[in-house]
This record gives structure tokens, sequence and C-alpha cells, in this order.
């Protein structure tokens, strides 16, 4: 599974990301390509796991941290009013990359009532990617 698995393959770098924000040695974060709004960033454990039900519990653990900093530093970045963290076991439940992540999705008020597992429309321009994670970063404690 893991060696066709697209959250892999950027992890190994075999698929180039300039949207990086964090890794250690269990976690990686990084800007979804498709976000619900630009700052939308997804937290994965480096090892491949399918979904929550398989994780290991000490892993669980590690990641849960990286979720906490994650939103903190999203919503600093981008100025965020709220913050959704998402997590999707399953197609039925709306799981379309088969590699457990948790999103973390920045809100504002404007938003009003959006179903944050359908509307994933954004597209970051040249370069933005890479200066909203680079922002991400920069709040990162
Ligand atoms: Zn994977």
């Amino acid at each position: 599974m893991g060696s066709n698995c697209i959250f892999c393959k950027i992890i190994k770098g075999e698929i180039p990301t300039d949207s990086k924000i964090f890794e250690d040695e269990n976690c990686f974060v990084f800007l979804s390509i498709s976000p619900v709004n630009f700052g939308h960033a997804l937290v994965i454990p480096k090892k491949h796991f399918e979904n929550i039900y398989e994780v290991p519990d000490e892993l669980i653990a590690k990641l849960s941290v990286a979720i906490k900093k994650t939103a903190k530093a999203v919503k600093k970045a981008v100025n965020a009013h709220g913050i959704n963290i998402a997590n999707n076991n399953e197609r039925p439940a709306g799981q379309v990359v088969p590699h457990l992540h948790f999103h973390i999705i920045p809100r504002f008020s404007k938003d009003g009532d959006i179903n944050i597992l359908a509307e994933h429309h954004k597209k970051y321009k040249n370069g933005e990617a890479k200066s909203v994670a680079e922002k991400i970063k920069s709040e990162w404690e």
C-alpha cells in the first residue's frame, strides 16, 4: 500500500512539495493542495497507516501534539476566526487518500455554513502555497 500512496511519496520526497510546514521522526505537516480555505494543513504520520483504527496509541499521542501546534500556528498565520480539526475514516466518511490524516482547517466569520467534507475547491497560484507554508512555519511554537 505504502509504495503507491501519494502521502508516502510526498514524505519520501518522490513528489516534490513546496508546502511542507513541519516534520520530525513521527509526523509530517504540509498544506492541502485543494484547501477549504488557504492555510488548510494536513497532519500525517510518516509511517503508513490507513486510518485511525490501525495507528498505535503511542503514535496517535505524538500526532495529537502536532495537531495542536499546527492549529495554533495556522490560526495565527492566516488570522483565522476559528479552526476545524477533521479526520475522515473510510470512504463513506469522506476519506479520499488512504493514509491517516488530520485536516486543520482555518475558518472565518464570513464562511457561513460550508460543508468542510465537500468544499475543497480553492487553488493556490504559483508560489502562494510556499509563502503560506512559510508564514505558518514562522508561527510554529
Ligand atoms: Zn502512505
